[in-house]
């Protein structure tokens, strides 16, 4: 990158806020290309590193600053947006189209593996519900894992309640399903148990009074409900929750959800 002498930063500097002063429709590269400089570069001018400003081009700098700060957070809104609404759309044309043509947005699908060597005679409903959910979901994947030992989270079988981790789990992460028993005994749907607890390591909470159609509704809608789909909403929650890919910042917290899917138990309780 080459050496620009002060005088040079300063021009810059003040051509990039004359012509950022207006809410035209540049974005930050090409306000950086059109004084011809790159855009780390762009913001070291702006900065004023080794350059004094007279009073009024400082006045400049800092509206035009305003400008780009008050754009960027309507471009980041708009992207959000976006983001919640795409997977809705394309879940309910998928369905339509083709089973298998499951389209993937541009950013980077995060793959979790998991590990079902310990979960007994859940295989089957395992291998139901993840092929439910990735069907659902395209900014995450969930596959097998080729090492267990390495998985990013896992299932197993046990004699209690049926809990999880409650996520979203992403790639290094221990997520932890434990399918347990006492659901079964209940009257529940096993691939059902598996998707909805799979919906907490995603990253969704509980919605007991949510209708059949709804996986977190879990025991609510009672035995007779065998929905082992996401909805449209929740299918939209855990992509926006995995919108960033690998890269987003992960609260370190460990919350483990506990399920007690029994129509006996009182309301609220859990
Ligand atoms: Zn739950």
């Amino acid at each position: 990158m080459p050496d620009f002498s002060p005088e040079d930063r300063m021009d810059r500097a003040l051509a990039w806020a004359d012509a950022n002063q207006e809410e035209h429709l540049l974005t930050q590269r090409e306000q950086a290309r059109s004084v011809g400089v790159h855009e780390k570069t762009l913001y070291r001018w702006i900065a004023g590193r080794s350059v004094s400003f007279t009073p009024e081009e400082q006045a400049r700098i800092d509206t035009a600053k305003e400008v780009t700060t008050r754009r960027t957070s309507l471009m980041i809104k708009r992207i959000a947006a976006l983001t919640a609404l795409i997977p809705a759309m394309l879940s309910t044309t998928v369905g339509v189209a083709s089973a298998h043509s499951t389209p993937h947005a541009t950013q980077a699908v995060v793959t979790l593996t998991y590990d079902a060597s310990n979960a007994g005679q859940w295989a089957g409903p395992i291998k139901q519900a993840v092929q439910n959910w990735n069907d659902a979901v395209h900014n995450v994947h969930l596959v097998p894992t080729s090492t267990p030992g390495s998985a990013d989270y896992v299932y197993e079988a046990t004699s209690g309640w049926p809990q999880a981790t409650l996520g979203p789990i992403f790639p290094g992460g221990n997520g932890d399903v434990q399918l347990g028993q006492q659901a079964v005994d209940e009257g529940y749907d096993q691939t059902r148990i598996v998707a909805h607890e799979t919906g907490h390591i995603l990253g969704l909470p509980d919605h007991y009074s949510g209708s059949c159609s709804e996986l977190m509704s879990g025991h609510g809608p009672g035995t007779s409900c065998t929905n082992a789909k996401p909805d449209a909403a929740e299918a939209a929650q855990v992509d926006t929750n995995y919108a960033e890919g690998v890269a987003a910042v992960h609260p370190h917290h460990h919350q483990v959800v506990i399920d007690i899917w029994s129509g006996r138990a009182p309301t609220g309780s859990h």
